[in-house]
């Protein structure tokens, strides 16, 4: 699809779209969005319309059948994405695993899937777990971020990496790992968690095979929102899913006994789509009517710019965890302090709200959707006063909460 030109975005109506709780800062939308103000009137709307009255027969009559592919197209404008390659469906671990089984399967000669040291956690275990299942040797190799380009050699069989670490925001080079490991004959998977709705990802243009991501943080789908995920032009036609469901079937209704995949990105579907989730992250969507990614990247460039030079003149015993350039970072700015913890705690009960990642980063998410200078400079002084009551030296900071 054509994108507005740059500059298109008016940030006071996207901030309007969304609900936030009067004197909140709120700098967690990298891990769950606010929810858009006219949601729950909509979501009740089509609840009683579609569930209430047509029941059965809203699958076909209200599409809930092709919503996980409407809403795949929608998403897939935000990533460079033709129409027809990204369907939306399960959380993201599970497309994570489908992903690796189908990539595996392009490779079978080669035992090496290659990720990196920032990747996060579920997307290393759902792979351990993959290659114990296949039970042919595989082996994960985890290196650090800065060696994954200098281990892209012919023995390995897949690169799987997050666009965007978690923690740092380090950002990876798509359009140069993704060349390296096509010269290679290594199929790549790229995790956009932390990209997609943050940053400018062009899937097709810098030729990922396989692209997945969630839709609770950075798109605002809700907590449990569902995932997706994306296959190249080239590829889609071939590809093996590892998780069979009937919706991923050529023809469902004919229950045959034996799967037949379906056409393109239909074969990436596994069981009954979470339709009240896809409701609710259509609504969502809306937002990008407003708003072109071009602009909300370059803003939240410079919010975390201002927000890091602030920290760093305010509070300078904590230290930037993430890449000064940023080109090389996501929407997220990242510092240490050994009591970040307790730090952290404190400021959300002063409601700043950010979060804090094992062992010592205080995490902040910049999403200029809805966070904008204010944010910025509240952040900052709060974080000051933060420090100063050196609130590590108090017992109930000792242990940690169960959700950080
Ligand atoms: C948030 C996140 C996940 C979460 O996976 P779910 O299955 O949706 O819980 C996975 N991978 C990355 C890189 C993430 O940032």
């Amino acid at each position: 699809m054509k994108q507005p030109a740059a500059g298109f975005t008016n940030f006071e109506l996207t901030r309007e779209f969304f609900h936030l709780p009067p004197g909140l800062t709120y700098l967690d939308g990298n891990s769950l969005g606010p929810l858009p103000r006219k949601l729950p009137a909509s979501i009740n709307r089509v609840l009683a319309e579609q569930w209430g009255e047509l029941l059965i027969g809203a699958w076909e009559q209200a599409e809930w059948m092709v919503q996980p592919f409407r809403t795949g197209d929608r998403i897939g404008d935000l990533i460079g994405a033709p129409p027809g390659t990204v369907v939306v469906g399960d959380t993201l671990s599970v497309k994570v695993y489908q992903a690796l089984g189908a990539a595996l399967a392009m490779n079978p000669g080669r035992r090496i899937v290659l990720t990196d040291s920032g990747n996060f956690p579920s997307d290393l275990y759902m792979a351990e777990a993959l290659l114990k299942t296949v039970g042919e040797g595989h082996q994960l190799k985890v290196v650090p971020p800065t060696e994954v380009c200098a281990q892209l050699n012919e023995d390995v069989a897949v690169l799987m990496l997050t666009e965007v670490d978690y923690r740092t925001g380090r950002r990876h080079e798509m359009t140069t790992l993704n060349k390296i490991a096509r010269e290679c004959g290594v199929i790549t998977i790229w995790d956009l968690a932390h990209s997609v709705g943050a940053i400018e990802v062009d899937v097709s243009g810098s030729n990922a095979d396989f692209a997945v991501g969630c839709t609770y943080k950075y798109l605002n789908g809700g907590p449990g929102a569902p995932a997706f995920i994306y296959v190249s032009k080239a590829i889609i036609d071939s590809v093996e899913s590892p998780l069979t469901g009937w919706l991923g079937h050529s023809a469902p209704f004919k229950f045959s006994p034996s799967y037949d995949p379906g056409p393109g990105i239909a074969r990436m579907r596994i069981g009954t789509p979470p339709v009240v989730g896809l409701f609710a992250l259509d609504v969502a969507l809306d937002v990008w009517e407003l708003a072109t990614i071009g602009d909300v990247a370059q803003r939240a460039a410079e919010l975390t710019q201002s927000f890091i030079a602030g920290v760093e003149r305010t509070c300078p015993e904590i230290e930037l965890a993430s890449p000064r350039d940023p080109a090389s970072r996501g929407s997220h700015v990242s510092f240490r302090h050994p009591e970040g913890y307790a730090i952290m705690r404190t400021l959300i009960a002063n409601r700043v709200i950010g979060d804090f990642r094992e062992p010592d980063i205080m995490r902040f998410g910049f999403a200029p959707l809805y966070n904008g200078d204010g944010c910025v400079s509240t952040a900052i002084q709060e974080l000051r006063k933060a420090i100063d009551l050196k609130p590590w030296e108090s017992e109930c900071f000792k242990v940690r909460a169960a959700v950080t």
